[in-house]
């Protein structure tokens, strides 16, 4: 058994900002209320799962309509998941079909490769039909929350951040080994039993994988908070999956405008996609915001982020802002990233933070 003996985290147990925004998570991690996933599980659609792609779809936002039905009232104690029977075809099985018709032409994230997953054609991010795994353990770096947090490293990613701290998990998709949905949802329930708080989906990056974690979701029949800790780059198609399945979305909101992110990550059309899904994760459930601030960034970067984050989410959203950054795999080749954060630019930072009104940062 896992025994919390870390202060930070036992101490944000009664942090009042924290339970505030994440009001549920902390619900879930306790036991007192249904993990969103096993819920999903619950809801039954009326449709034959070798129907069209529009027909899915359809049933899909129906099915949705109902699962934030079933959600207020077991939230408001008027339903209990254990009184409900698993139905003959779910809204969750209804997800992880549409995820393998997606990965035949794939468009999990807004790369959009279109290539075939399943014909063993790999695009951008060159993750294969079958998920391989760097890394799991129980980390215990995260925010105070999540630790202890189950978490699961998947090898690849669609980003090429070029100062990259796990650029031999992100960069090399062919490493690790394979992980099947069945093996990891008894790696999720077996660390959940030893007390994690959270099951902890990354990379690398998790929008590559969605398939085998819908699936391994679907399996998984122990209440566990889900995290889709993530560089928040998945297509609507991908984000409307995600919709009822993960309980905190832990994002990943490096760069103020696509100058930046195209230089340093190698990835176009970044602030409207990245905002855009800010926005519907949202609306969906509850949010961690990371922000790593970068060397000779504060003004280009945090100050958008930050700000675009006030103005859109409020200030009581959950923000960690960062000063960890260090110039890892090819930060050498930009001058300007090449080197630590200075404490004044991390300071200017926070003040950033607290100008545009923000009221729940972790630093
Ligand atoms: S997940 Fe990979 S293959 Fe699919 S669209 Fe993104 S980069 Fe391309």
């Amino acid at each position: 058994m896992w025994r919390i003996f870390w202060s930070d985290a036992v101490a944000v147990l009664k942090d009042e900002r924290a339970r505030k925004s994440l009001a549920r998570y902390f619900a879930v991690m306790e036991g007192k209320l249904p993990a969103r996933f096993l819920m999903c599980k619950r809801v039954k659609v009326s449709v034959d799962l070798s129907a069209s792609d529009e027909e899915l779809w359809r049933a899909h936002e129906r099915g949705l309509k109902e699962f934030r039905k079933l959600l207020s009232r077991i939230d408001a104690g008027k339903a209990k998941l254990e009184d409900l029977k698993q139905p003959e075809t779910s809204l969750l099985g209804l997800k992880v079909e549409l995820a393998k018709r997606i990965l035949k032409s794939c468009h999990f994230c807004e790369r959009r490769c279109g290539v075939d997953r399943t014909a063993g054609e790999v695009g951008v991010c060159g993750v294969g039909e079958r998920s391989r795994i760097a890394s799991e353990f129980i980390h215990t770096g995260e925010e105070p929350e999540l630790v202890p947090s189950y978490t699961i490293f998947f090898s690849g990613c669609p980003f090429k951040c070029q100062y990259c701290q796990n650029w031999d998990i992100s960069q090399y998709p062919k490493g690790g080994v394979e992980a099947s949905p069945q093996t990891l949802a008894k790696l999720v329930e077996a660390q959940r039993r030893e007390g994690a708080r959270n099951v902890n989906w990354v990379g690398g990056e998790p929008t590559p994988n969605l398939h085998t974690i819908l699936e391994a979701l679907n399996l998984c029949e122990v209440s566990v908070p889900s995290v889709w800790n993530s560089d928040f780059y998945m297509s609507t198609e991908a984000m409307k999956l995600l919709f009822g399945t993960q309980d905190v979305y832990l994002t990943d909101f490096k760069y103020g405008n696509d100058e930046c992110a195209l230089r340093y990550s190698k990835v176009p059309n970044y602030f409207e996609v990245v905002s855009r899904n800010h926005r519907l994760a949202f609306a969906d459930a509850e949010l961690i915001i990371r922000h790593l601030v970068l060397p000779a960034n504060v003004e280009c970067c945090t100050r958008p982020v930050l700000g675009w984050i006030a103005e859109n989410l409020g200030s009581v959203v959950r923000v960690n802002v960062m000063d960890q950054y260090r110039p890892e795999a090819r930060a050498h080749e930009y001058p300007e990233i090449s080197r630590r954060l200075s404490a004044e630019e991390f300071e200017r930072a926070l003040e950033i933070a607290r100008e545009v009104g923000l009221e729940n940062i972790i630093t």
